[in-house]
């Protein structure tokens, strides 16, 4: 097929084009022509149609891409890998924060619509970043680093008044939508984006990406630098996801003929308590933070009957391979989950020795590893998941190689992971 389209200054010559009718399950090729010049050839693929059950769906999983703290090298990997689809979890782009390594952002903080598309153009100006997305089809939600550190809905985290936080919002999102492969519906409008979504391929799988930023509640308490449990962490009224996407998620759970249900979201979900030795305590901004919110999606998976429910997290730097339980806080109660976070395309995570002296409290995190950048590579068949956790081999190289660092088996019907 061809077709013609503008591309307009006003949305920085940037096209969303959706063609209909094509065949499911299969790939297509595609380019553009402007003026004269012709673009690369991308890849994509169609979801499988409804009520077949292909073989197997594969996915890379990716999450936070701090562009000054190594090289995309990990994306190589995924290209190679030609996925059937990318999923990326969130911090597609960064502020001016943090150390700088490899490469600097040379860009003022972005606050203005110029500045976050300038900060677009310098991330997608990287060759292995280009060649990711011509490789396979993208769905991506954004988190908090795509407008500012752990900002939660309306509210700036580091002290922005509430207009200057809005106009912010409004202007990270518009570049967001510009700059991404979204489809006209997730087109902000009035500084709000819809952009939770769901796609099955077949009866195999039924992936929900959620936004778990744009609806949510503040963080609670005293939320820096870690929280520790007060009475307010628990209200009822707290919410992770907003009143109308968590009505929107039961009806597609409901709805869902699937044998495995992917859901693609932003912060860690399993219980994960970070004291070391001194009482009980959580990071803020992942679920742990959100008790009430947490225990009502775990409450809807049981009502609707979820099929292996699959639970993909990004945000930590850090792959960790998790059990979920029926109630997180209580590790006695049944595994009704399984959680696979993948680490960061580049991002410096934690050192690896605090994650190892929290373990001990956590015996529902099966592995965890903070001191590897890459992502997961997961292959889902109709009885069996794998996901394998692929790792970048040396940080300091832009053209770097990947190796498998570990690979977790997840058997339909008995959730919880084997190694
Ligand atoms: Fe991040
Ligand atoms: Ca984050």
């Amino acid at each position: 097929r061809r077709g013609r389209t503008d591309a307009l200054p006003e949305w920085p010559r940037s096209v969303h084009v959706e063609v209909n009718g094509l065949e499911p399950g299969r790939d297509y090729w595609y380019r553009f022509t402007s003026g004269g010049q012709q673009s690369a050839v991308g890849r994509t693929r169609t979801a499988n149609a409804p009520h077949t059950t292909p073989p197997r769906l594969t996915l890379a999983v990716a999450s936070c891409q701090h562009y000054e703290q190594s090289y995309f090298a990990a994306y190589r990997g995924v290209t190679a890998d030609a996925p059937d689809l990318v999923m990326h979890l969130g911090d597609y782009i960064y502020e001016n924060r943090g150390t700088v390594r490899m490469r600097t952002h040379e860009q003022p903080e972005c606050y203005t619509l110029d500045d976050y598309r300038l900060r677009y153009a310098l991330y997608k100006s990287d060759p292995d970043l280009q060649a990711a997305h011509a490789a396979a089809p993208w769905m991506l939600v954004s988190d908090d680093h795509e407008v500012a550190n752990d900002y939660a809905g309306e509210h700036s985290f580091q002290g922005d008044s509430r207009e200057v936080f809005l106009a912010r919002r409004a202007a990270a999102y518009q570049a967001w939508y510009e700059h991404q492969p979204f489809p006209r519906r997730f087109m902000p409008v009035a500084g709000q984006q819809q952009s939770y979504t769901s796609r099955s391929f077949g009866d195999l799988v039924s992936i929900l990406m959620l936004d778990g930023r744009q609806y949510r509640s503040r963080q609670a308490c005293e939320p820096e630098p870690l929280v520790q449990p007060c009475p307010e962490l628990y209200a009822d009224e707290r919410t992770m996801l907003g009143a109308a996407q968590e009505r929107w998620l039961a009806t597609e759970l409901g709805a869902s003929t699937a044998r495995w249900t992917l859901f693609g979201q932003q912060t860690l979900f399993a219980h994960f308590d970070q004291s070391g030795d001194g009482p009980l305590a959580y990071r803020a901004d992942g679920w742990n933070g959100y008790p009430a919110a947490r225990a009502r999606l775990l409450e809807t998976l049981a009502e609707r009957r979820t099929s292996n429910p699959v639970i993909l997290s990004g945000d930590i730097h850090a792959f960790a391979v998790n059990d979920v339980n029926a109630r997180p806080e209580d590790l006695s109660s049944a595994i009704v989950a399984t959680e696979l976070v993948t680490t960061s395309i580049t991002s410096i995570g934690p050192p690896q020795s605090a994650f190892d002296g929290w373990r001990t409290e956590n015996p529902n995190v099966r592995f965890a590893r903070s001191d590897r950048r890459g992502y997961i590579r997961l292959t889902v068949e109709p009885e069996h998941l794998r996901a394998e956790l692929v790792a970048v081999d040396d940080v300091e190289r832009a053209d770097s190689a990947t190796h498998v660092l570990a690979s977790f088996d997840v058997a339909a019907d008995i959730p919880g992971v084997v190694r």
